[in-house]
């Protein structure tokens, strides 16, 4: 399976939370930027809006004891899928 990306801020995800058909959100959380999976990132504005108020609320983790090591955030920002950008 290929990693796919949070459309709002760019986490890789080993499963996709919109289901094997890409369709079927699970509404969870993203563990980063805390947006709701099928509601914030259903559509480009949807997730660039949200993205512009994570940013300016300083782009903090949603579940902080989840951070990656080393955690780099404009790499990750370079991983949001083109369309989302
Ligand atoms: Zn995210």
């Amino acid at each position: 399976m290929p990693l796919w990306f949070c459309r709002v801020c760019g986490l890789d995800y080993d499963e996709s939370p919109w289901g094997p058909d890409g369709h079927t959100p699970d509404h969870t959380l993203c563990g980063c930027c805390g947006a709701e999976f099928g509601y914030h990132d259903a559509t480009p504005t949807a997730a660039r809006q949200y993205r512009a108020q994570w940013l300016a609320a300083g782009a903090g983790l949603f579940y902080p004891n989840l951070a990656p090591a080393n955690w780099q955030l404009a790499e990750q920002l370079a991983q949001i899928p083109v369309a989302y950008q």
